[in-house]
């Protein structure tokens, strides 16, 4: 009697494990889930920035709310020591980095134009992570990452004249990005060129409030209607 009991106790705990304690298994998460990981010393700052503001949990409800995924993508804040916020494709993870705020603080001057770029990249992460979902056919290259750029700024538009500031934002903060010399393996369009076409899709998009860009964009393309075009058919499968 005794052996039975012992041998039936490990049995049930396991059941009771793998059932969930009776209940049926839950659904398998998905959507765009924030999480913070423990920031290194040096970027305590800029992780309390990041909390404060809600960034990352701002972009998942925004993307959340526009899109429905059919499985989990993390945005992970981390201590990235300066490899720069990406999406792994492995991982499903989105990289927001803590240490990103060191450089984006020598291009803007406020905590509100620190939050709109961050804001922006995090959306152009976004843009990587659908490229992924929706298996759609870049390789990582210079055409992928325009089509997050202009992600990034369909998100932006989207959300009217407060996200019209972010994108304008940020694009004047690549205005004033230096083009990198060293790094020629960059699949990114020079900064300039990235931030022409913010302001392109921007002034396309609100040309009553943002009259002051006719000039800049004068013949620029792709045309807002072309790239907002161009994602929500991609997008289509995904649309809530
Ligand atoms: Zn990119």
């Amino acid at each position: 009697m005794s052996r039975r009991w012992k041998t039936l106790v490990p049995c049930v705990s396991v059941l009771l494990a793998l059932a969930g304690c009776g209940a049926p298994p839950g659904p398998a998460p998905r959507g765009f889930a924030p999480r913070y990981e423990e920031p290194a010393a040096a970027d305590a700052a800029h992780a309390r920035f990041l909390r404060a503001r809600r960034l990352p949990e701002r972009a998942a409800d925004a993307l959340n709310a526009y899109l429905d995924l059919p499985y989990q993508v993390t945005v992970l804040a981390r201590s990235c020591a300066g490899e720069g916020s990406g999406y792994d494709p492995e991982t499903r993870r989105i990289e927001l980095c803590y240490d990103d705020l060191t450089q984006e603080r020598e291009l803007v001057t406020t905590d509100e134009e620190v939050a709109d770029v961050m804001t922006e990249t995090l959306y152009h992460e976004a843009g990587h992570a659908l490229v992924d979902v929706l298996d759609l056919p870049y390789g990582g290259d210079r055409a992928e990452e325009d089509a997050a750029d202009s992600f990034a700024a369909l998100m932006l538009i989207r959300e009217g004249p407060d996200g019209e500031r972010a994108l304008r934002t940020a694009a004047e903060a690549y205005a004033r990005t230096p083009p990198d010399p060293d790094d020629g393996r960059d699949e990114h369009a020079p900064p300039a060129a990235r931030a022409a076409a913010h302001l392109c899709l921007l002034h396309g998009a609100a040309p009553e409030r943002h009259a002051d860009l006719a000039d800049r964009t004068r013949g620029c393309t792709p045309t807002w209607p072309q790239a907002r075009d161009a994602w929500t058919h991609d997008l289509a499968p995904l649309l809530r």
